[in-house]
C-alpha cells in the first residue's frame, strides 16, 4: 500500500524531524516528517501519554482487548503488548475477538485474529455468534434494522464485550476507536443536539455498578492514518476488506464528509474533540445526570429499562424467525 494517497500521514523527501535520517512519513496535523523508527516511537509515547494522563489503568489488573482485527485493534494490539509490561508490571491482556458471521468478512478477520494471538502469546476469547446465540449480524438485514444495520451491530458488538469482559474477570475493556471514529459519532450528535449521549463520548468510561466493566479507548487522540502507519511500520497483516453491510452506510458517508472538511481546515478533527473534551463536556457533565442503571429483567446485565437493548434487538430476530 502507497501512503501518498492516505490523507494525514504521506511518504515524503524529507528529513526525520527527531533523528535527521530519511523520513517515512509526513504527519499533517503535527506539521513534521518521521522516519520509521522515530514514527513508532512518537506513537507509543503518544499512546502511553493518553494512558497517562486519563488515568486508563489505574489500580487495572487485567485488560480485555476488543479485536476486530482491523488496523485500529492490531495496533492497538500491538503498542499495549509492548507498553504495558515495560510500564505496568503486572496488568495482564486478554483478546476478545466477536465472530458476527458476516460473508466474506467475519471468517477473514478471525484468522488474523487467531495467528496474531498465538504470535503473540496471548489468550483469545472467540466469541462466535452463530455458535452461542443462534444468529448472524446479517440476519438483521431480514428486520426493520435493515437501513440501521451498523447501529443494530454496535448495540450486539457493546453489550457481548462488555458482558464478556466481565465474565473473564477483566476490569477494563479495551477499544481501538479512534479520533476519525470519535469525530464522526460527535458530528453526528452534535447535529442531532443528542446532549445526553454527547455526555458519554469520552476516553474513559468508568465502573458505575455490578456487571459494568470500565471502558478505555487508548487511541481516542491518535487518526485513522497513524494507525495505518503503525500497522504498517510493525508488518502487521492488513486486509483491508471492508464490511460488505456497511456499503452507503451514513457512517461511512459521515466520515468521507469529514474527510473533506479536514482537507479545506487542517486539524479540525483534534480542535472539534478538543473543544468537545475541554470546554463543552465540563458544562454538560454538570448538567446532566447519569442515568440510573437497574438488571434486565430477561438477561440480568446492567440495564436502562427492564428489558435491556440487547434483549430487545435479539427478540426481534427470533419474532421474525417465527412469523417466517
Ligand atoms: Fe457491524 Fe457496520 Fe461494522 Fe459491518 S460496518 S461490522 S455491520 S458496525
Ligand atoms: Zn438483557
Amino acid at each position: 500500500m502507497k501512503f501518498n494517497d492516505f490523507r494525514g500521514v504521506k511518504v515524503i523527501a524529507a528529513k526525520c524531524r527527531f533523528c535527521g535520517d530519511a523520513a517515512a512519513y509526513r504527519i499533517d496535523h503535527a506539521r513534521m516528517s518521521l522516519c520509521r523508527s522515530c514514527f513508532m516511537k512518537y506513537y507509543e509515547r503518544k499512546v502511553y501519554r493518553t494512558i497517562v494522563k486519563y488515568e486508563m489503568l489505574r489500580n487495572a489488573k487485567k485488560v480485555a482487548l476488543a479485536v476486530s482485527g482491523g488496523k485500529d485493534s492490531l495496533s492497538l494490539l500491538k503498542a499495549l503488548h509492548r507498553l504495558i509490561p515495560e510500564n505496568f508490571p503486572g496488568i495482564e491482556i486478554e483478546i476478545i475477538y466477536i465472530d458476527l458471521g458476516i460473508p466474506g468478512y467475519s471468517e477473514k478477520y478471525r484468522k488474523i485474529v487467531e495467528s496474531i494471538c498465538e504470535n503473540f502469546g496471548i489468550t483469545l476469547h472467540v466469541y462466535d455468534l452463530r455458535l452461542e446465540e443462534n444468529y448472524v449480524v446479517p440476519d438483521f438485514q431480514r428486520t426493520a434494522f435493515k437501513s440501521r444495520i451498523c447501529g443494530a451491530c454496535g448495540t450486539v458488538k457493546r453489550y457481548l464485550l462488555n458482558k464478556i469482559a466481565y465474565e473473564i474477570g477483566a476490569d477494563r475493556l479495551a477499544t481501538g476507536h479512534n479520533l476519525d471514529d470519535i469525530t464522526e459519532v460527535l458530528f453526528e450528535l452534535y447535529l442531532r443536539g443528542s446532549v445526553k449521549e454527547i455526555v458519554r463520548i469520552k476516553p474513559v468510561s468508568w465502573s458505575t455498578r455490578d456487571k459494568l466493566v470500565t471502558k478505555i479507548k487508548p487511541l481516542i487522540e491518535m487518526t485513522e492514518a497513524e494507525n495505518l502507519c503503525y500497522a504498517l511500520s510493525n508488518e502487521l497483516p492488513i486486509l483491508g476488506v471492508r464490511c460488505p453491510l456497511a456499503e452507503n452506510s451514513r457512517m461511512a458517508k459521515r466520515k468521507k464528509l469529514i474527510s473533506m472538511i479536514e482537507r479545506e481546515v487542517p486539524g479540525f478533527r483534534h480542535t472539534f474533540y478538543k473543544s468537545h473534551l475541554k470546554r463543552i463536556m465540563p458544562y454538560l457533565v454538570g448538567a446532566i445526570q447519569e442515568p440510573a442503571l437497574i438488571e434486565c429483567n430477561s438477561c440480568g446485565m446492567p440495564s436502562l429499562s427492564e428489558t435491556c437493548s440487547y434483549c430487545k434487538l435479539v427478540s426481534k430476530i427470533r419474532r421474525n424467525r417465527a412469523a417466517q
